[in-house]
């Protein structure tokens, strides 16, 4: 049976919940950014390990880049996140 199914098929649980959102921080300027994984469509699935990498730009006139990797299990719970050149608030 599919786990996402089990999950969300018959229960409450509704659909915004199907997207992780972070905030980051930037080094170089401080600006918040912002982010969201959509948890249905944005991940891969390596061993079931799902990830996914975002790369951030803020709208300051800084250019610093703020790469996001994230790692959920098969049922969507965050394991670990890693951020370069930034950090997570
Ligand atoms: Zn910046």
């Amino acid at each position: 049976m599919n786990l996402l199914q089990k999950l969300f098929g018959s229960s409450s649980v509704r659909s915004e919940q199907r997207v992780y959102t972070f905030s980051v921080k930037c080094k170089r300027c401080g600006e918040v950014i912002q982010g969201r994984v959509d948890l249905n469509n944005d991940l891969s699935e390596d061993d079931e390990i799902f990830h996914t990498r975002k790369i951030l730009i803020g709208e300051n006139r800084c250019f610093q880049r703020m790469e996001v990797e994230l790692k959920f299990t098969p049922a969507r719970e965050l394991i670990e996140r890693q951020v370069t050149g930034g950090e997570f608030i």
